[in-house]
């Protein structure tokens, strides 16, 4: 199957300006979905990982059944004040902004390695931002997994240190 056919682009959304690439077709067509997760597993299937972390929202739709095709947990990201345990927070630099996120500090303990998940790549701040969180509390990150990378945003490039795999590249 195309699954980049099942990615919707919606111009101007939700600023002037920015191409939204819409994945809810994807995720609504059973075979599309199943057969992104289990070749973005396939990816990541001989890497040594204990858990699957995913970045909210969209990277809970991806990163909960990739965890369960690839036999491990899941831990969530999110965006603050939703985690009700004791967090460890960071803030980040956007295009327009900044931007926070948050991880329970129990989630991850020293040595763990660790697959982060998002939907998509764009300038790689958010992911390098997890990543940090994630070396904070002494895990390892061993890969970074997306559905589809915009490659002209080079996110690839401020996560030179990881190992990057995206899904679909446009
Ligand atoms: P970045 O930190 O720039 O790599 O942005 C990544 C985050 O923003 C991901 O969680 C994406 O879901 C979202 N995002 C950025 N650009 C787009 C886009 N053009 N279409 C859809 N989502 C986007």
């Amino acid at each position: 199957m195309n699954l980049s056919e099942k990615i919707r682009n919606i111009p101007d959304f939700p600023k002037e300006g920015i191409l939204f690439k819409d994945i809810t077709p994807l995720l609504k067509d059973s075979k599309a979905l199943k057969e992104a997760i289990v070749k973005l597993a396939d990816l990541f299937r001989d890497y040594e990982i204990d858990y699957v972390v995913g970045i909210e929202a969209r990277g809970f739709l991806v990163g909960t059944p990739l965890a369960i095709e690839l036999d491990k947990g899941f831990i969530p990201i999110r965006k603050p004040g939703k985690l009700p345990y004791d967090v460890l927070k960071i803030s980040y630099e956007l295009e327009y902004g900044k931007n926070e996120i948050e991880i329970h500090r129990d989630a991850i303990q020293p040595g763990d390695k660790v697959l982060l998940v998002d939907d998509l790549l764009a300038t790689g701040g958010t992911t390098l931002a997890a990543t940090k969180m994630i070396n904070e509390l002494g895990g390892e990150v061993v890969g970074c997994a997306f559905l589809l990378e915009l490659a002209e945003l080079s996110g690839r490039e401020i996560l030179k240190d990881y190992e990057v795999k995206s899904l679909l590249i446009e």
